[in-house]
């Protein structure tokens, strides 16, 4: 007999000794789709396959994450066949399911164009419609050789004799065979909905010096309508585009001189300073301290924290004096015929720096939070000690994966490292739970998604340590009422962790907080604290932030908003212009008044038509556009535009500021919680 757990939790058992796509079509009334693989012993297993009896077996639905990667995967081996068939002698790389589709690379007998991609779906749509089942054979490696030689497929070969076990399997669907673990759709007719999207330049396994080769990326779904859906966000996600939205409104640019290093523009770095008052004032209230630590710190202390052993390549390292020594001691360098500086003399360094040292500048601030809490002997009075540090950080990313302000090499974490007593940590939990909630809605995240990841394979710390703090993470979880999920052995090896992500407006969720217990750093540096008898015991030292980087949340929120940013943090909330050049004077009034109240606002006195103005005033996402008219001016009142509505209407000066500062602050995020859309005028307006 065969244990099958059905999607509700109830369990059938059936005769064994038939397929599982046999036992699907028995149960076809319990299940709520038709499956597409199952699992059983802990691995995603094909239709086709029969199980042994006693087997335990749930089945894989479409609409389940897993459902979706077999479909992905499968479109790119329907894909590379089509690629094939079109392309004679096109040699086939890798092909796998990625995150929103798949990609696979060929070695192909010229350049791909735009132009080639409808070709290719046209040819997989034939290989669709023939329903072909994909067939798993079991073949010692030699014959997988002779195979994949027969075929041209030399990485196939490489890849062969890179498997360790004495056989592989491959898989076929009509003419196509390919190296693979598997599983696939049951047969091609189950791919309902794809579509090609871009090639790119890839190398053959990711080596600069490699062959370098086609990708072709794509995307797939089990309906039309999901792929519709999928498309129309694309397009949306296009245009919100931070990159070009951050430009738009000029809030920061990147430079050739300093790759995935943001600047900041004027606008921006109000944004940006906006939101590290706001945190502050919450930091303080929830009992954090603010501190600095310094940016570059001896590569020794990185050696202790374990840094230079897990996380070297990711940093940067910079030697001291380097510049100077070029300055005073021409002799000391090496240099090209520019005079640029291509070599130290170390024996020149050495007396020119007395002694050598080399720095690595941070791309974390927990080391720097550890010596200053050993900068005195710490009492149990003063725990939980909680350092907060708005600490800029730098990470040595290549460059091919900087992406905006998503993947720099220069950011500001809002980092707090939080010393306390093991019996302290699940009230420290509970209490950066509510500050998390606080400050995601301000910024109009209301959806958020909870994991905790619990004690991987290889960790450090005593088993009884680890239970007691993931007892912890989740007595706080289920204290809070926020649903949470579990990544059973997805923590550090250092402690478990709890991660947040928020969703956006357009469905996409973005990991940002995240909370980290860490009973390593206290042990490699010793840390202590006098407690009220007895011995002195270690601290547990918490690692948490909630907006993650400045930088990326800010790429994040203006996506969010399309640009809209809330309008508390708006860098310009109104601007007033003058209908005419005769209420210039009166416009200017306006303006010095709505200054002199704290609002952020411009002027527009050019001799432009109105059409213009408001043009203007739109694409640069001003909330509110003031017009001074000539009745305007005579009865004290301006016509306030809101962006939103796009309706104008009469309003006293000061009932616009009163207004402007409810929807500020009154309700924290509400103004932004439908996805960036301001609600309607208030009744008081
Ligand atoms: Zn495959
Ligand atoms: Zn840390």
């Amino acid at each position: 007999m065969l244990n099958v757990l059905l999607p509700g939790g109830e369990r059938r058992t059936v005769p064994a000794g038939r397929s599982l796509s046999a036992v699907a079509s028995d149960l076809r009334a319990a299940l709520p789709s038709e499956p597409v693989a199952a699992r059983a012993g802990g691995r995603l297993v094909d239709l086709f396959e029969t199980l042994p009896d006693g087997a335990e077996v749930s089945f894989v639905l479409p609409s389940e994450p897993d459902g979706l990667e077999i479909l992905r995967h499968s479109s790119s081996h329907i894909m590379a066949e089509a690629v094939i068939r079109l392309f004679p002698g096109a040699r086939t790389g890798v092909g796998p399911a990625i995150e929103n589709g798949f990609y696979y690379d060929f070695d192909l007998p010229r350049a791909l164009t735009p132009e080639d991609l409808p070709k290719i779906e046209e040819e997989m749509r034939r290989i669709v419609e023939a329903r072909r089942p994909f067939v798993r054979e079991e073949v010692l490696k030699a014959e997988a050789v002779r195979r994949m030689e027969a075929k041209g497929q030399t990485f196939k070969i490489e890849l062969i004799s890179g498997i360790p076990d004495p056989s592989v399997s491959l898989y076929g669907q009509g003419g196509f065979t390919d190296l693979c673990r598997g599983p696939h759709l049951p047969h091609t007719g189950r791919l309902a909905a794809f579509k090609l999207q871009r090639v790119s330049g890839a190398y053959w396994k990711g080596d600069a010096r490699g062959k370098p080769l086609q990708r072709i990326y794509g995307t797939s779904f089990y309906s039309k309508d999901e792929l519709d859906r999928h498309l129309a966000l694309l397009v949306e996600a296009e245009k919100r585009d931070h990159r070009r939205v951050g430009v738009e409104l000029d809030l920061f640019s990147f430079k050739e001189e300093s790759p995935g290093c943001a600047f900041w523009h004027p606008k921006g770095t109000f944004v940006y300073n906006r939101m590290v008052d706001y945190l502050r004032g919450v930091l303080d209230e929830a009992g954090y301290q603010e501190v600095r630590t310094p940016t570059i710190l001896d590569d020794t202390l990185w050696a202790r924290s374990g840094h230079l052993d897990n996380y070297r390549e990711n940093m940067f390292f910079t030697a001291a004096g380097g510049s100077e020594i070029l300055l005073s001691d021409r002799r000391a360098v090496e240099t090209d015929a520019r005079g640029y500086c291509l070599r130290l003399d170390p024996e020149a360094a050495k007396r020119f720096l007395g002694e050598p040292r080399t720095y690595a500048v941070k791309p974390m601030n927990c080391p720097g939070a550890i010596l200053l809490y050993q900068s005195k002997v710490r009492s149990y009075r003063e725990l939980p000690l909680r350092l907060a540090e708005f600490g800029h950080c730098h990470r040595s990313e290549l460059s091919g994966v900087l992406h905006g302000l998503f993947r720099v090499r220069a950011f500001t974490q809002d980092d707090a490292h939080i010393f306390c007593a093991p019996e302290q940590v699940e009230a420290e939990i509970s209490a950066f739970l509510v500050l998390l909630r606080k400050v995601y809605a301000r910024f109009g995240f209301h959806e958020v998604r909870i994991e905790l990841s619990t004690k991987p394979d290889k960790s450090i710390g005593e088993d009884a340590l680890w239970a007691r703090a993931e007892a912890a993470l989740r007595s706080a979880l289920s204290a809070s009422g926020m649903p949470f999920g579990i990544q059973p052995g997805g923590g550090a090896f250092y402690g478990p962790k709890i991660d947040f992500h928020v969703k956006d407006a357009l469905g996409r969720s973005w990991q940002c907080g995240t909370v980290q217990l860490d009973f390593a750093l206290p042990e490699r540096f010793d840390l202590e604290y006098v407690p009220a008898e007895g011995l002195r015991p270690r601290p547990v030292m918490i690692h948490r932030a909630i907006l993650g980087s400045l930088e990326r949340f800010i790429g994040i929120l203006v996506e969010h908003t399309g640009g809209d940013l809330p309008l508390w943090l708006a860098p310009l909330q109104a601007r007033v212009a003058s209908l005419t050049e005769k209420e210039e004077a009166r416009t200017r009034e306006v303006f010095a008044a709505l200054r002199a109240a704290g609002v952020r606002v411009d002027l527009d006195v050019r001799g432009e038509k109105m059409g213009a103005k408001v043009r203007d005033a739109t694409l640069a996402k001003i909330p509110f556009f003031l017009v001074v008219g000539a009745r305007e001016a005579k009865d004290g009142t301006v016509s306030v535009r809101d962006r939103k509505t796009g309706k104008s209407e009469p309003s006293a000066l000061g009932a616009f500021v009163e207004r402007l500062r409810s929807l500020e602050g009154s309700a924290p995020g509400a103004e932004n919680a439908a996805g960036g859309s301001l609600p309607p005028p208030s009744k008081g307006g």
